[in-house]
């Protein structure tokens, strides 16, 4: 049994009965307990997963019907309710808080008979890029626990990588399944607005955040795709994608495709490694039959600005809730007055969160929102527009998904700004709306560097087809854990 596997693999093993259901959950757990103690990517754990491992084995052998994810071991971000489970966004405001609903996704693949494994390790409701700001502690990189895993969903990228599961669900809102994809070495897909169902995930900035796989490989996440995406009557702002097959044709190639090399985020910026990565990365497209020419953005320099000022003021207004009344902690209250109350409970928030809704005060309040929130949303627009009329002209747009490699801890937390822009390459798809996904590239000096693709709207079927041509001319190694 190889806990290395892909889902692919891995179903036609059990089908083949290579090993059971059970064998291999029991195998994935035991990997849990071996290397979680240094990687620390779970947050919680599912204490039924044997069992309903063992609910899985017996319907194979009595030959009844089995869902198309036959017990594939996978995490979920802890900004994603199950119910009955602790559900904690890696804060101290909702340590005790136990889910009452589960999320349309994880339905979706309980349905299908996919075993969940636990709840993995994030930035504070998911502001982030490292999962140093956990009110539980970091995660730590597979492929060198002295560095950081990206974030914010380092625990979902992390768990993947160091196959305490083969596959993981992240949430993305600027970045934050592909940047742990990228700094963990493996694929991270940001669909198209709406494709996926939000219900069930703790809104962060909820205009232009999704929930996205985390997998081994592309053809996994192609998988994935079709087990989670599609309307959702819980969820108004879903699309219709009926009949979309994402694995489908994914082998077809790229042959004669346009793509366009995003200037802004290949020019200034790059480390030498993710920078020579890029252009290796180009020559593999050229190989693979498409024609590759650089594109100018001229908006994107503006993007980060406008996606903090966007998302603050959302976040703001979506962390509001957390008053502990309606959710909360235990404190010693009386003699508290309504006022003092609610600001005690606050300050449980972490130095991350209290600076996003600080500022989502500031920049939409009366007197101030021309100058910035409403010039956020004008930078979008902008932004939206240059996007469409590129993909008349591009099938893809591409990019390093971050602009340097994994980092040691506490090389960048004090510097909140360095932070920030390292956003720079991944929040054009969240403005956007547009899908997006990091392709494992290399592995430099032990490091790993992912390349980003970004498609038009509802383009996932193609991007796709682009993340496996890329993905098959590489030859990576494998993880030292
Ligand atoms: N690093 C970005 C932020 O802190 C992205 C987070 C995300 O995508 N959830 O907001």
């Amino acid at each position: 049994m190889n806990l290395k596997t892909s889902i692919l693999d891995y179903i036609n093993d059990v089908k083949s009965g290579s090993f059971s259901v059970e064998e291999f959950t029991s195998a994935t757990i035991q990997r849990i307990k071996d290397v979680d103690g240094d990687v620390h990517a779970y947050l919680s754990l599912n204490e039924s997963a044997i069992d309903d491992a063992r609910a899985i084995d017996k319907k194979i052998s009595a030959g009844e019907k089995v869902g198309t994810c036959y017990g594939f071991p996978i995490s979920i971000k802890d900004n994603i309710c199950i119910t009955g489970s602790k559900t904690t966004c890696a804060s101290k405001i909702l340590e005790n808080f136990v889910a009452p609903y589960t999320a349309t996704v994880v339905s979706k693949l309980q349905s299908e008979d996919a075993i969940v494994t636990g709840k993995t390790n994030l930035d504070e409701f998911a502001m982030g890029l490292t999962t140093e700001f956990s009110a539980y502690g970091p995660t730590k990189n597979p492929w060198n626990l002295k560095y950081v895993p990206g974030g914010s969903s380092g625990g979902s990228a992390a768990s993947v990588a160091a196959n305490e599961c083969l596959a993981s669900l992240g949430s993305d809102t600027g970045g934050s399944v592909r940047n742990p994809a990228s700094f963990c070495s493996v694929v991270g897909l940001k669909p198209t607005y709406g494709l996926i169902s939000r219900y069930g995930l703790i809104s962060y900035a909820n205009s232009i955040e999704q929930i996205g796989p985390v997998t081994k490989t592309v053809k996994d996440c192609g998988f994935l795709l079709n087990v989670i995406a599609g309307q959702d009557s819980n969820d108004d702002t879903t699309i219709d994608n009926a009949n979309s097959d994402y694995l489908n044709d994914i082998e077809q190639g790229i042959e004669g495709k346009n793509i366009g090399i995003i200037k802004e985020m290949t020019s200034d910026g790059l480390s030498p490694e993710v920078s020579s990565a890029t252009k290796n990365a180009i020559q593999d497209f050229e190989k693979l039959g498409a024609h590759c020419e650089e594109v100018s953005l001229p908006t994107i320099p503006y993007t980060v600005a406008a996606y903090y000022t966007i998302t603050s003021t959302e976040a703001g207004s979506n962390l509001a809730r957390y008053d502990n009344i309606r959710y909360g902690y235990d404190f010693e209250s009386e003699g508290y007055e309504y006022n003092s109350y609610i600001s005690k409970s606050r300050t449980k928030f972490g130095p991350e969160v209290i600076r996003r809704i600080i500022l989502g005060g500031f920049v939409p309040s009366a007197g101030h929102a021309g100058k910035y929130f409403l010039k956020a949303l004008k930078v979008k627009s902008k932004l939206i527009s240059e996007a469409n009329s590129a993909f008349e002209k591009y099938d893809y747009l591409i990019s390093p998904t971050a602009p340097v490699q994994p980092f040691q801890f506490g090389e960048k937390i004090d510097d909140p700004v360095t932070l920030m822009l390292l956003d720079y390459n991944t929040v054009t798809a969240n403005l956007t709306g547009k899908p997006a996904i990091s392709v494992p590239y290399r592995v430099t000096d032990g490091l790993p560097i992912g390349m980003q693709i970004i498609g038009d709207g509802k383009s996932e079927k193609s991007l796709l087809q682009a993340a496996y041509a890329l993905e098959s001319k590489t030859d990576l190694p494998e993880v030292p854990l």
